[in-house]
């Protein structure tokens, strides 16, 4: 089958692989379309160590191609979303309530990190029952397929801000501002906490996001967010060796701002709630896709998105079915 793989650190490019076999509680899907993500460039440009031909991507919906003979929930045929992240659900950090970090930190993202990716005709899934979703039939493929990582992700950022009931919150991101935000601030224009700290009457917000991964809009969260306050990091901190606190800024310690960190929660029951969402019509995250692409075109398509050409935010891969 076809596949598109981190050959090694900087280059990327097409390769020939087997098919995958599930093992007895596993699925194979056949995918149809897919998103590319920052994180599939921050992991070509070497964010996690080097890696050789392993297959990129994961966020991906497709249909069930074939089952372990364990897998009560879905059969051959079905359209599935699966979440970017596909913890072990047997693992004590998942019983603990943290299974995006089952196994070892961060491990329950395993798709283009430690096997292969959904950048494939077809891909491989651990524990089916427990991390595929079927799509409702009202739900178009290319609005579900942002329950994987982005509308997971996005709301995990509001989630563990602690947002208080009229409270006020700033999210530091290179996102699109028409989901809601009420002002928004241009960094290349004007000083970013200044603007904050004006729009809130000098009192800061009570929740922050950071959901960029930069370490100077890390600080800036800390800056703006009130004493009390709590910043959430959705970020992917792809460089440096270090992301610094301001001193001051967090009252040298005491001021009793809280910083909260998580990694895209996965799970069947999480990929349902989302599509929910989707379904009763309450957010509509397809005027993200800014670019389509046929799975043909992935070199161009990622050379766009890892380059941010032409306003992309996000290329939806199409697969031939
Ligand atoms: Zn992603």
């Amino acid at each position: 089958m076809k596949t598109f793989v981190m050959k090694g650190i900087g280059q990327v490019g097409f390769a020939e692989k087997p098919m995958p076999r599930p093992g007895p509680m596993d699925a194979i899907i056949r995918t149809t379309m897919a998103l590319i993500c920052t994180s599939d460039s921050h992991t070509v440009r070497g964010a996690i160590g080097p890696r050789e031909n392993l297959t990129l991507g994961h966020e991906a919906v497709g249909v069930v191609h074939e089952v372990g003979p364990e897998v009560r929930g879905f059969k051959a045929g079905e359209r599935i979303v699966v979440g970017a992240i596909t913890p072990d659900w047997g693992d004590p950090a998942s019983q603990g309530g943290h299974s995006s970090q089952s196994g070892q930190a961060l491990g329950g993202w395993k798709f283009a990190n430690i096997k292969d990716g959904v950048f494939a005709e077809y891909f491989h899934v651990n524990d089916a029952d427990a991390n595929l979703a079927h799509i409702p039939r009202k739900v178009p493929d290319e609005a579900a397929v942002y329950c994987a990582d982005m509308l997971s992700t996005g709301l995990m950022a509001a989630e563990n801000a602690d947002i208080p009931i009229g409270g006020a919150v700033a999210v530091f991101a290179l996102g699109p501002s028409k989901f809601g935000a009420d002002a928004t601030v241009d960094f290349s224009r004007q000083d970013a906490v200044a603007a904050v700290m004006q729009l809130t009457a000098g009192a800061g917000v009570d929740s922050s996001i950071e959901a960029l991964g930069g370490d100077l809009t890390f600080q800036n969260a800390i800056k703006v967010t009130k004493p009390g306050g709590t910043i959430s990091n959705a970020g992917y901190h792809g460089e440096g060796e270090f992301v610094h606190i301001p001193r001051l800024d967090w009252g040298v310690g005491m001021a009793e701002k809280t910083i909260r960190t998580g990694l895209c929660p996965g799970g069947r029951l999480r990929m349902e709630r989302l599509l929910r969402l989707l379904e009763a019509g309450r957010v509509d995250p397809t005027p993200l896709t800014t670019h389509r692409f046929r799975f043909d075109e992935m070199p161009k398509a990622f050379e766009t998105m890892d380059k941010k050409l032409d306003g992309i935010i996000k290329p939806l891969i199409l697969f031939s079915s």
